[in-house]
């Protein structure tokens, strides 16, 4: 009897424990769908990169977290860039020619767990040397490496080369892919602002910038002036030249404009043969002798066109200049936006109809 009842403790004691041991791997499991959830969910690169280096160190409690990425034409920080967001933003993830010379362990593809050796890993840790123990998660795409999830804890007993790696290496492939489809996510954005003929923005750009630039010019009161600048009988160009060549005048007309303004001036194709250039803090008279050197600039020299051996071509611009005039507070910017273009393309009208390679004011 006596045995019996110990045999029966003995069996709910054993039973507990795999209970216990049962909840808190369920428990793990569940922590690290959440954490892979919110890399899957994250809005974009920006957050992203913020989800794999502050999220990971929060939610995993840990001293540090970083992020190595490869990024050997500064692909990446120019598509950031682009999104407003400036690498300044990102301490703690680090950007790279090479993944492999960074530290020796991420060579092999596989999570590697163990002492911090400071010889070792100081490159993937440089704002925190106290560490103990390190996690270190090669992220790869097919057999490219393109970067690295590094976890750094001060605590002796907390990434030991026995631990089960199998979580640490779906949390990276998770990370791998999150990654990739960030940074192309990006480029679709950014070429959906590009023109592909010329290299310059597009329409959508501009009108996008020209929100923002009307409301810098509403809070810091300062001018800002918009050239119109379309090519005189460019359908006569293309007639006798023929579709490439045409192309070829509207590079070369965009390189001669883009020769005159400044990198904090935006310009843009705006549509066929018609550029826009907004002048931030620039008033009509600045903007009006910017547009007759444009002008010049543009007829003053003959263009040697590829592929058509003819005589040297003469192209003229005409140009409308406006400058954006605040109507009372509370004014739909979208509205001043469409004002401001329309009165360039008013001036712009006039310049054609006073004889084109002309410059003319919006009243
Ligand atoms: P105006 O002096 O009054 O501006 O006359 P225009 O001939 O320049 O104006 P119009 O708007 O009649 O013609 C513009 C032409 O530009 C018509 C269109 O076929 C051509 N075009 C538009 N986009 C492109 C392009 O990307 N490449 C080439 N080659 N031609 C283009
Ligand atoms: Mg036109
Ligand atoms: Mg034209």
């Amino acid at each position: 009897m006596g045995d019996k009842e110990n045999e029966l403790m003995e069996l709910r004691r054993r039973l507990a424990t795999l209970t216990e041991e049962a909840r808190r791997n369920e428990d793990a499991w569940q922590r690290a769908h959440e954490r892979e959830m919110s890399l899957l969910e994250a809005g974009g690169l920006g957050e992203l990169l913020e989800r794999l280096t502050d999220g990971l160190r929060a939610s995993y409690k840990l001293a540090t977290a970083t992020l190595v990425l490869a990024d050997p034409e500064h692909e990446i920080r120019h598509l950031l860039l682009a999104q407003g967001r400036h690498t300044d933003e990102y301490p703690d993830v680090l950007f790279v020619d090479s993944v492999h010379s960074l530290a020796p362990q991420l060579a092999t593809g596989r999570p590697w767990l163990g002492a911090f050796v400071r010889a070792d890993h100081e490159l993937l840790f440089p704002a925190n040397l106290q560490l103990r123990t390190v996690a270190l998660l090669p992220l790869a795409r097919g057999r490219y490496l393109i970067g690295s999830v590094n976890l750094g804890s001060d605590e002796r007993e907390r990434f030991v080369p026995e631990l089960a790696t199998d979580f640490l290496r779906h949390l990276a492939g998770i990370a791998a892919y999150c990654l990739e489809s960030a940074v192309n996510r990006s480029r679709l954005i950014r070429s959906g602002f590009t023109d592909v003929l010329t290299g310059w923005h597009n329409r959508r750009y501009l009108l996008s910038r020209l929100h923002e630039e009307l409301a810098r010019c509403r809070r810091d009161r300062t001018p800002l002036t918009c050239l119109m600048i379309d090519v005189d009988h460019f359908k006569r160009i293309n007639d006798r030249l023929g579709h490439l060549p045409g192309d070829d005048v509207l590079r070369q007309v965009a390189r001669r404009i883009e020769d005159e303004v400044r990198g904090s001036d935006v310009a843009a194709r705006y549509g066929g043969e018609e550029f826009v250039i907004l002048l931030p803090g620039t008033g009509r008279d600045a903007g009006g002798l910017l547009a007759e050197r444009i002008r010049r600039a543009v007829a003053d020299e003959t263009f040697a066109i590829t592929g058509h051996a003819g005589e040297p071509l003469s192209v003229t611009v005409s140009i409308g200049v406006a400058e954006h005039r605040s109507a009372p507070d509370g004014e739909d910017l979208k509205v001043a936006g469409e004002r401001l273009i329309a009165r360039a393309d008013l001036a712009l009208y006039e310049a054609k109809g006073g004889g084109r390679n002309a410059v003319a004011h919006a009243p």
